[in-house]
């Protein structure tokens, strides 16, 4: 962050000028214990700026939940919700392409994709192996059957 960096020089310009005093011929180990202090410190400002960044979300949440119940006038704020309106939409139809391509097993034949319900290949006939890559992603809980492919 800028900030700290500026705080780091501003800090150097006073060991700097400590320097000069003649006060300033600290032993290693109040160096140490003074880096180890300002690491802490940096700890308690990132903990801190995280704690506000989570009261951010939650009042924008609350916010949105506001606008869903038609209580928000400000127009800023009411674009920003129609944002998250359309970016719900997205997800909704992600979603649901992402159902459509998992309900879907391909023909170890001819390469066709058939429902997932199906047991036989739509175009050769052919018998089809319900087996599934593993999801990456996070899995919703949809049942997937799994058919272990013994190998040679
Ligand atoms: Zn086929």
């Amino acid at each position: 962050m800028n900030f700290d960096n500026i705080f780091d020089k501003f800090r150097g310009y006073a060991d700097v000028a400590m320097d000069k005093v003649g006060k300033a011929s600290k032993t290693a180990a109040s160096k140490t214990e003074n880096v180890v202090s300002r690491a802490k410190i940096r700890f308690s400002i990132n903990e801190a700026n995280d704690k506000i960044d989570e009261i951010y979300k939650l009042m924008g949440k609350r916010l949105y939940e506001q606008y869903l119940e038609d209580l928000i006038t400000d127009p800023d704020f009411v674009d920003q919700c129609k944002k998250i309106d359309e970016l719900n939409k997205d997800i909704d139809e992600l979603n649901s392409e992402l159902t459509d391509l998992r309900a879907v097993v391909k023909c170890e034949y001819c390469g066709v994709y058939n429902k997932i319900e199906s047991t036989f290949c739509s175009k050769c006939g052919a018998k089809l192996t319900k087996t599934q890559e593993p999801e990456s992603s996070n899995d919703d809980g949809e049942e997937v059957i799994e058919v272990d492919i013994a190998e040679d």
